[in-house]
């Protein structure tokens, strides 16, 4: 093995984030363990990966300990759709908090630099607009999310925790909406529902009026920040905001989306679920200065691949 090569074990690997942040890492010269209990990740997403020297495969569920010997953890492993973290609220909390303790043993015992994938559901329904890193959150703790943002806010307490009490090399990123090939069609996320509506010439289902925003982050430009934060200065902990700032309605979204897959389907109005937040933007001021980063990718490009992959798919 190469002495600059890491030893990296990324949990949540074959999910849609994980998958692309594995093949990155290997492209990078890395020794890369991927771990995932499938719940919904797939082999499908890291098959191309199956077979080179330093991918590895195993099957795994984080809420249980692990025991390997790692550089660096990145912890993404937690479904990430209401669809799929409702499914069974119970295990989600257990997947975030155990699976958050799990992952801080282990990196306190091999010392490894531990990333974690919180999410901009820690901030609830905002008050403050943009979300800074600095606003607390306004979430609902015992509504349908709860199970996600309450156990994402506590897997943000261990995280300082363990690097208060332990000295742990901690690294706190926190995700907004993203988008890209191998999301799961059906996670029920709007942006995977209305290109599968359309490719299909299904109604669009629009929740509410349509009129509430959020801010589309291409998956290229995530793992690119994602690898920026990991291997930032020591001392940076985060939390540091990735996303897009740029902020679409949910109607803008739909109409951009049947203009580039050539779609006739019509829009259709569904309740809007309960505590969706009604607007969401990211203010990314620290990941500008501190990583030098800001997404590159434009809605329109990063739609047309994730249009040209479903189209694949389906
Ligand atoms: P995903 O559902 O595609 O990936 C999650 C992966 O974790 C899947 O492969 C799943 O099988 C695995 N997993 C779930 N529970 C597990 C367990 N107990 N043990 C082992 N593996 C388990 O979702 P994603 O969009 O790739 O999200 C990855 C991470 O990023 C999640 O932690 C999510 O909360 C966070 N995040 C994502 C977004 C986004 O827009 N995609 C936004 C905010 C935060
Ligand atoms: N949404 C919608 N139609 C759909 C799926 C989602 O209008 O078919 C809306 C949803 O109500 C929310 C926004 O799109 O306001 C983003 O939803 P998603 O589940 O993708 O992400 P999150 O709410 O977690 O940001």
């Amino acid at each position: 093995m190469n002495i600059s090569m890491k030893r990296i074990l990324i949990t949540g690997g074959a999910g849609f984030l994980g998958s692309h942040l594995c093949g990155r890492l290997i492209k990078d010269g890395n020794d890369v363990l991927c771990v995932d209990n499938f719940f919904t990740g797939s082999k499908s997403n890291i098959a191309h990966l199956i077979g080179d020297t330093y991918f590895e495969l195993m099957r795994h569920d984080v809420t249980f300990p692990l025991y390997v010997e790692v550089d660096q953890i990145f912890n993404l492993a937690c479904p990430a759709s209401p669809v799929h973290y409702q499914f069974d609220p119970v295990q989600t909390t257990k997947t975030s908090v155990h699976g958050a303790i799990n992952m801080l043993g282990l990196a306190k015992r091999v010392k490894a630099r531990i990333f974690q994938a919180s999410t901009s559901e820690v901030y609830g329904d905002p008050v403050v607009h943009p979300q800074p890193e600095s606003y607390w959150g306004n979430v609902n703790c015992i509504g349908p999310r709860s199970c996600y943002d309450e156990g994402k806010r506590c897997a943000e307490t261990l995280f300082f925790d363990y690097f208060r009490q332990h000295n742990l090399d901690i690294k706190v990123a926190r995700i907004f909406n993203t988008y890209g090939p191998r999301m799961h069609p059906n996670d029920g996320r709007v942006v995977s529902n209305f290109i599968v509506q359309a490719l299909k010439g299904e109604h669009i289902t629009i929740y509410g009026d349509g009129q509430q925003t959020r801010s589309f982050c291409y998956v290229d430009d995530m793992i690119e920040g994602f690898i920026r934060l990991m291997n930032s200065a020591d001392g940076l902990t985060g939390p540091v905001n990735l996303g897009n700032p740029i902020e679409y309605t949910m109607l803008e979204l739909a109409e951009t989306i049947l203009r580039l897959s050539n779609s006739n389907s019509k829009l259709v109005n569904k309740p809007l679920p309960q505590d969706d937040p009604r607007q969401r933007q990211p203010d990314i001021s620290l990941a500008s200065t501190a990583l030098d980063w800001a997404p590159k990718v434009g809605l329109e490009d990063g739609l047309k691949e994730t249009v040209d992959y479903f189209r694949q798919i389906l």
